[in-house]
């Protein structure tokens, strides 16, 4: 591939997430998979949860579920998630806090509102997105990195109108505390009314672009994203990010990006994997108990 690195990206394909309800009956936002983005390689789902204001009793999650062949990777923007799972890791998300949950070759997780949410209320906004794991790595052990936003890296633009979180890969100067299995870009931005930054972005790497606050122009075209729109990115070596110079409000977005896996993807709800067999075989494996169970120690007292 000869790609020339200053080349700055332009959008190829935009698709507008339409509100629908998961799991237990939480909204989500989910402009992947959708109609017009099946396939963002190597990314399988990405989830905008709420923003919703829960009453007391309201909130749901997602109780018990397995999943084998890929990451899971939630990250608040508002409010409290609980998770435990069969591996024995157990935490609780508060704003700005990333979990990153590599199911590997199996895992039965929890992810709900905290306690307090659930009896409660409050609001709860946030996201959750799959990362699909390379053939190599989709039966390895279940492994669970979580961070807490004051030990996500962050960096902001010379004139200070952009400012970004780090979750995984490095722009700015700041690099990543997540380690991933493959090369993988998830930065959280903000920019202010007439931020215009320019940042570099592997050629390797496919790049998506999701806006959910306000608005962004996208590229040297300046083409504008919306909030709830996801935009895929064509091929380059920088990515440029501009916010309106009138915009009341700083707009916000999640910049991702990963070296698509080129392998067949086999994919049935939770499990992911590259065949129909190996999809089988974690259905047989999951119900066999394989995957084992979320210990929940009793309260004595
Ligand atoms: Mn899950």
């Amino acid at each position: 591939m000869n790609v020339d690195t200053s080349k700055v990206r332009e959008i190829t394909r935009v698709v507008t997430a339409h509100r629908q309800r998961e799991g237990a009956g939480f909204m989500v936002r989910r402009p992947l998979p959708s109609q017009g983005f099946d396939a963002a390689d190597p990314f399988l789902l990405l989830d905008e949860m709420g923003p919703v204001n829960y009453g007391p009793g309201e909130a749901v999650g997602a109780p018990d579920h397995p999943h084998r062949g890929f990451e899971t990777v939630t990250y608040m923007i508002e409010g409290e998630f609980e998770h435990e799972d069969s591996a024995g890791h157990r935490g609780t998300l508060r704003p700005g806090d990333v979990q990153w949950m590599t199911a590997g070759a199996g895992i039965v997780h929890s992810e709900m509102p905290s306690a307090r949410i659930r009896e409660a209320g409050g609001r709860v906004h946030g996201f959750q997105i799959w990362v699909n794991l390379p053939a190599r790595d989709k039966l390895m052990r279940p492994r669970y990195q979580e961070l807490a936003a004051a030990s996500i890296p962050s960096a902001t633009s010379e004139n200070g109108l952009a400012q970004v979180r780090v979750i995984a890969g490095e722009v700015l100067g700041a690099v990543a505390a997540i380690d991933t299995r493959t090369p993988i870009v998830f930065q959280d931005w903000t920019l202010k009314p007439g931020a215009d930054v320019t940042v570099r972005l592997s050629a390797e790497q496919r790049g998506y672009v999701y806006v959910f606050a306000s608005a962004v122009l996208l590229g040297d075209d300046a083409t504008e994203v919306e909030e709830g729109q996801l935009a895929a990115l064509g091929d380059g070596g920088a990515v440029r990010l501009r916010g309106h110079a009138e915009a009341i409000a700083p707009a916000r977005l999640l910049l991702l990006a990963g070296v698509p896996l080129n392998e067949p993807v086999a994919r049935y709800g939770p499990f992911v994997m590259n065949t129909e067999e190996e999809l089988m075989q974690a259905v047989y494996d999951f119900r066999a108990g394989k995957f084992g169970e979320i210990t929940r120690s009793a309260v004595i007292g």
